[in-house]
């Protein structure tokens, strides 16, 4: 496990896949981490991801490549039809050319293996992973000596980051900007 440098923390709300990632890319980077999420779990809903090779470059940096395509499948070619008649319109070869030019394969897996192999890597990386952390009726998290969300307000009293990955719901970056995007 890295050894944390600075005082403060970095507190992720939001713990998708989106999220984790950003936990294990900071924490590897010798940040202290905690990631908030407001589910029981960390689960995934959906069925497969795809993902090129700007994603599976990171993966492939933090070590995780070989675990995600043992999870997945390497496609060799994507096929684009017509919903109604079946005919080909175009087609994309994702084989090893394709991996050649772009330094990365292109893998297809299941939102949920993806998403275990992040928790895992985070766990294992020292990234303190809360659950039930920030949603309706759910308790307020602890500060870490650092960024505290008091009522949907952010302090920052420590120079110390809050990163905002609850996706949709965007309560992060309300608390933060004071108004949902689309209102600003
Ligand atoms: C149909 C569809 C197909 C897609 N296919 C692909 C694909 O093939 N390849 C690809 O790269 N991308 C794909 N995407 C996009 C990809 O799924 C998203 O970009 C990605 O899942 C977003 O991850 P995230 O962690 O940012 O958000 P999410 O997965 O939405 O995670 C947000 C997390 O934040 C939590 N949360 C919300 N509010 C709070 C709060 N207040 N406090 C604490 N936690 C909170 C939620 O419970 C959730 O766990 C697809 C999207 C859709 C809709």
């Amino acid at each position: 496990m890295a050894q944390h440098r600075g005082a403060g923390g970095i507190i992720v709300v939001g713990g998708g896949i989106g999220g984790l990632a950003t936990a294990l890319a900071c924490a590897r980077d010798g940040r202290r981490v905690r990631v908030l999420e407001q589910a029981d779990e960390f689960c995934e809903i959906g069925a497969g991801l795809q993902l090129a090779p700007n994603a599976t470059r990171p993966l492939r940096q933090w070590g995780l490549l070989d675990q995600v395509v043992n999870a997945g499948v390497l496609p060799k070619r994507l096929v684009f039809r017509d919903a109604l008649t079946g005919r080909e319109l175009t087609h994309l070869d994702v084989g090893a050319a394709f991996q050649h030019r772009y330094g990365a394969p292109y893998v297809v897996l299941h939102r949920s293996d993806l998403l275990d192999i992040l928790v895992a890597a985070c766990r294992q990386q020292g990234v303190e992973l809360a659950i039930g952390g920030l949603g309706p009726g759910g308790p307020q998290p602890e500060p870490m000596g650092g960024p505290l969300l008091v009522g949907g307000a952010f302090q920052d009293d420590q120079g110390t980051a809050l990163i905002g990955d609850d996706a949709d719901s965007c309560r992060t970056v309300d608390g933060v900007m004071g108004a949902p995007p689309h209102a600003r």
